[in-house]
């Protein structure tokens, strides 16, 4: 509709595709669609269609109700002000460019979807089209933004008690890991491949039996949902092999968790502004702008990145996982690391954001990084001097001198700051900012009091 096509032009076109895209699928043996989208609490929700319905749902539509923007990672309901309760229903469209095969779910394939009102008008809580209201902000400012998350997940044999066994012993980051699971990890290596995901690197992380998988930038939008299909795939390998994948930000408390780090570069004109001749670190001056913005919102932040009661378990200085806000070159201690790349290649540079984990609703959070980076750019925000070094080891005195705050450490701290952050509730718009603040609340409050090892056993597997 953005392209001043007609409505019924667009739906025509669309159901054109979507039956031509059924009958490729059904001769694939194909019987089921997955349609996904990820709610406020960061799990991914979904409504299944047999292939044979494809062009119906592309012409009206799956209806769906909207509660599910008030569902926390525990399937408590909770309300906003603008939503909760049993009335009204929604319609989702399938993005059929993103339809694909699922390597380990014989039979079915998958695409995510957009979020409608029964009128056609968009549903003011999608967060998908949240995320590419925010790219297309940046691109109007004359910036493109490339995305891609680093995946990381502990893998576990079936335990007791939903508890987590650890399926390989070798050490963190070592080949032994590899040839314990080398038919596993090849199989999600192959799935991901099979599927269109160009995968950069997989390999065993610290963790016990936790490994990781990082996938090429793209644009935004693609970058989460990458994030959603490299997730449910390796969740569905996992299963074919006997065993189980968790991806929350926690899986053994006290242990190093699993962050899902967000790296972006920006680029005008499709040159990088990370290779600026000259300039300090190779930054062009918007991309310190977008970057000091960035690096200004992280406490904030947080609530988007770190939603869960689980990720203040994670969160921790000394595991990398960027508990400060401070930035620093090749810094894996840095909430926000400034990575170089080979000298020679002309789109190395890129920066990542590594506070954030798996509960994050990847929608959610390339949009309001994207928000906070262009809010750095007009208000003209600048990058203190690099931190060298493990921030956490840095005097008292020190930081705070250099203004390197420890970011939240609890989710209601994150969540105040959230509220309270004018940038996101403009971009988001009251609907979402609402329902997805009344989400953080309801889990803070129902974690209240719990010891980390009980947030942990409930977070676990949802994610
Ligand atoms: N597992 C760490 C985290 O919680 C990240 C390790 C790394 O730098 O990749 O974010
Ligand atoms: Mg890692």
């Amino acid at each position: 509709m953005a392209d001043g096509s007609t409505t019924e032009a667009r739906t025509g076109e669309q159901q054109r595709i979507a039956r031509q895209e059924a009958a490729r699928l059904t001769a694939e043996g194909v019987h089921v669609i997955a349609l996904t989208w990820v709610d406020n609490a960061g799990i991914a929700r979904v409504k299944a269609v047999p292939t044979a319905r494809l062009a119906a749902v592309a012409h009206r539509g799956v209806g769906m109700s909207p509660i599910f923007d008030v569902y926390t990672f525990d399937d408590y309901i909770t309300a906003s002000p603008h939503l909760g309760g049993p009335d009204g229903d929604l319609r989702l469209f399938p993005d059929l460019g993103r339809l694909t095969v699922l390597a380990a779910q014989p039979g079915w394939a998958w695409a995510p979807v957009d979020r409608y009102e029964q009128d056609g008008t968009p549903y003011p809580a999608c967060q998908r089209q949240f995320a590419r209201r925010m790219a297309d902000r940046a691109a109007a400012a004359g910036l493109e933004v490339r995305m891609g998350f680093e995946t990381e997940w502990a893998v576990s044999r079936p335990a007791p008690d939903d508890g987590f066994d650890a399926a390989c012993a070798g050490p963190g980051y070592g080949m032994t890991r590899v040839v314990e699971l080398s038919d596993y990890v090849r199989a999600v290596a192959e799935a991901l491949d099979a599927q269109g995901i160009e995968v950069l690197q997989i390999h065993p992380e610290y963790g016990a039996g936790q490994f990781e998988v990082s996938t090429a930038p793209a644009d935004p939008v693609r970058a989460a949902d990458d994030a959603v299909l490299v997730r449910e795939t390796v969740r569905a390998v996992s299963a074919r092999h006997g065993m189980r994948a968790a991806f929350a930000p926690s899986v053994v408390a006290g242990d190093v968790g699993n962050g899902c780090h967000l790296h972006l570069s920006l680029h005008r004109d499709g040159r990088s502004l990370h290779r600026e001749s000259g300039a300090p670190y190779g930054l062009d001056l918007a991309a310190v702008a977008f970057l000091g913005g960035v690096l200004d919102a992280l406490p904030a932040l947080s609530a988007v990145g770190a939603p869960s009661p689980a990720s203040y378990v994670r969160i921790v200085p000394s595991q990398w996982a960027g508990a400060y806000r401070c930035w620093g070159v090749e810094n894996r201690e840095a909430a926000l690391r400034l990575v170089q790349g080979a000298w020679d290649d002309p789109d190395g540079g890129n920066a990542e954001i590594k506070c954030v984990d798996a509960a994050a609703n990847p929608y959610l959070l390339v949009g309001a990084v994207i928000a906070e980076g262009l809010n750095g750019v007009s208000t003209g925000a600048k990058l203190p001097p690099p931190v060298v070094g493990d921030p956490g080891r840095l005097s008292e005195p020190e930081r705070r001198e250099r203004a390197i705050d420890r970011l939240p450490t609890t989710l209601s701290e994150a969540t105040g700051l959230f509220e309270r952050q004018e940038v996101l509730r403009d971009a988001m718009g009251e609907v979402l900012h609402g329902a997805f603040a009344a989400v953080r609340r309801a889990e803070a409050e129902r974690s209240a009091g719990s010891s980390p090892e009980e947030i942990v056993a409930t977070t676990r597997w949802r994610y």
